[in-house]
């Protein structure tokens, strides 16, 4: 397979194929992301690309899963993805689901019948970094979108047909606004009521405008308990018909998995026990992004 530059992918893609698409981020400019800093955005030729799925077609019989990077595979002109998609699916017959990232950028540019063709062809879900609900904290950290654009392309990817998963990040507002970026990012998620939610603690990344902001005094990183106090209020002004509410990402303080409704209560329990020194929080030499 031929990658170039940081690959990542979501923690639910760790067995799947990674085929890279893309190179880099189409925004690139969130102030806190430094996964593809001094990467040109581009998208590879589909050359490459099909000798990948090839590759796959050989190696690969045992995975079920495609997931297609970089940052933003949805950016991809509809006919090539449509292309890449088709050939997915004549190559690795046995792939039962193939995701890539989303944004709100690249889901307004594709029409609700463009992404339910993408649906037809194999996509079955989208991520989607949300990381607050907070227009002031959205317009802070360069997100490129304000809440009203969030919920209309995140009910936009789930009215394609597509299971949304929707990442939110404590600590992101910092100190100051804390408990309006918890209140408003629940608000946010119960109108898009996505499929998943997955809730990382934010980590500073030497080079990035929030890390020097953050050196200078302008920025405050809240400590693990008020990032606990943070994800406790997030989740009480969240309210989902039926997702998973994961924060057990290898940044968090405290594990959760939380199916919703039914777990709510529970959760906020446990979430205070911890604040009341009961449970141990994860130290913090055990987390990673
Ligand atoms: S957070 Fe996502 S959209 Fe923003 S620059 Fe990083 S990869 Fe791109």
């Amino acid at each position: 397979m031929h990658y170039e530059g940081n690959i990542i992918r979501p923690p639910s893609e760790a067995n799947s194929i990674l085929l890279q698409v893309t190179v880099g981020c189409s925004r690139n400019k969130c102030t806190f992301c430094g996964t593809y800093s001094g990467e040109r955005f581009r998208i590879k030729p589909d050359s490459i690309i099909m000798e990948d799925i090839a590759f796959a077609a050989q190696y690969a019989k045992r995975q079920r899963r495609v997931f297609l990077c970089d940052g933003d595979a949805l950016i991809i002109p509809q006919k090539r993805l449509l292309k890449i998609l088709r050939e997915i699916q004549k190559q690795l017959p046995w792939i039962t689901r193939i995701g890539a990232y989303a944004n709100a950028k690249s889901l307004k540019m594709k029409s609700l019948d463009e992404l339910k063709a993408l649906r037809a062809r194999g996509l079955g879900i989208v991520y989607m970094g949300l990381e607050t609900g907070d227009d002031v904290t959205l317009k802070a950290i360069n997100k490129g979108a304000a809440s009203e654009r969030m919920i209309e392309m995140g009910k936009k990817a789930k009215e394609a047909g597509f299971k949304l998963s929707i990442t939110v990040l404590l600590g992101i507002a910092g100190r100051e606004r804390s408990r309006i970026h918890a209140e408003e990012t629940g608000r946010v998620l119960s109108a898009i009521d996505p499929d998943y939610v997955g809730a990382l603690s934010l980590m500073l990344i030497p080079g990035t405008p929030l890390f020097n902001d953050h050196e200078t005094g302008k920025f405050a990183l809240i400590e693990p308990d008020e990032m606990l106090a943070e994800l406790r209020t997030m989740i009480a002004s969240t309210n989902l018909t039926k997702g998973l509410f994961h924060a057990n990402h290898a940044s968090n303080y405290l594990p959760i998995k939380a199916r919703m409704p039914r777990d709510k209560e529970a959760t906020l329990n446990l979430i205070d026990q911890a604040l009341a020194g009961r449970i141990a929080l994860k130290p913090e030499y055990l987390r990673a992004l």
